[in-house]
């Protein structure tokens, strides 16, 4: 599998999962832009990928701000000329039960998950379509998406509504060569869930058949094959990377 001469934009780049897709990608030989709303986090990660033998691009963007994800895709196009794959990466959580949650909360995460994965095709179909070779965009959704969770209604309705997005670009796209899919992650080991309780990391570690968490390793060689030559022919797909925890 290889991804020598594409270029690739992975939003929320700088850590955990996002750094893991980056490095799958540089790995199999792709040039990366990639951007987190501390630009000196998104640099460091990028220096960590130049380290590998990587061509990369670190900068400050938040995708939740429609100009910044304007500019993440007219800098990468500025540094080498092309884009063809779009990793839609960058979550925040503010769980909080429905009844006690502010409008703020809610409003954020839908911002930064739903309305940045939004921002950031847009951006990104606009070169992708002109090129006329195809392309490929993956979302990163979860698991909860699919089957709920209390105390996460804004981060589940977002997740779920990446999947309606993936859907309909999916249906948008396909017939210029762009695939659309969505990878949905079970509970992985990041910062993320490093800040969960240790009864509730065990809690949910009771429910996953395989009996641990993912490492983020695991979800990015899933990415990196949605993006490859081989997945051409897979596109408005969920694919779950969850130890079992919960299927279709
Ligand atoms: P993480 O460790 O918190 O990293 C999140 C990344 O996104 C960071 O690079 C962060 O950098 C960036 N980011 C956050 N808000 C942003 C914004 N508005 N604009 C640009 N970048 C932004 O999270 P993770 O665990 O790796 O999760 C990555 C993705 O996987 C998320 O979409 C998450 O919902 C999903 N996921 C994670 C798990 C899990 O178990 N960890 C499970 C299912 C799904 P800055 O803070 O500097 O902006």
């Amino acid at each position: 599998m290889s991804l020598v001469g594409k270029v690739a934009v992975v939003t929320g780049g700088s850590r955990g999962i996002g750094e893991a897709i980056a490095g799958a990608l540089a790995d199999a030989g792709a040039a990366l832009a990639l951007c987190a709303r501390s630009g000196e986090a998104a640099t460091a990660a990028a220096k960590r990928l130049e380290a590998r033998g990587a061509q990369a691009l670190g900068l400050a963007a938040d995708v939740a701000n429609p100009a910044d994800a304007e500019r993440l895709v007219t800098t990468c196009l500025d540094r080498f000329s092309r884009l063809d794959i779009l990793v839609n990466n960058a979550g925040i959580t503010r769980d909080g039960l429905v009844l006690r949650m502010k409008d703020d909360e809610w409003e954020q995460v839908l911002r930064v998950n739903l309305s940045g994965a939004f921002h950031c095709a847009r951006a990104a179909l606009r070169p992708m379509l002109k090129q006329r070779q195809g392309g490929r965009i993956v979302n990163i959704g979860s698991v909860v998406g699919s089957m709920g969770n209390p105390g996460q209604a804004n981060y589940v309705a977002s997740k779920a509504g990446l999947v309606g997005l993936t859907k309909a670009l999916a249906k948008e796209v396909g017939s210029r060569g762009v695939t659309v899919n969505a990878v949905a992650p079970g509970f992985i080991e990041t910062e993320m869930t490093a800040g969960l309780p240790a009864e509730v990391q065990q809690g949910y570690r009771a429910q996953i058949p395989l009996g641990r968490f993912g490492t983020a390793r695991e979800v990015a060689a899933v990415v990196a094959f949605l993006a490859s030559e081989e997945a051409a022919y897979i596109t408005g797909q969920v694919i779950h990377v969850n130890g079992g925890m919960w299927s279709s």
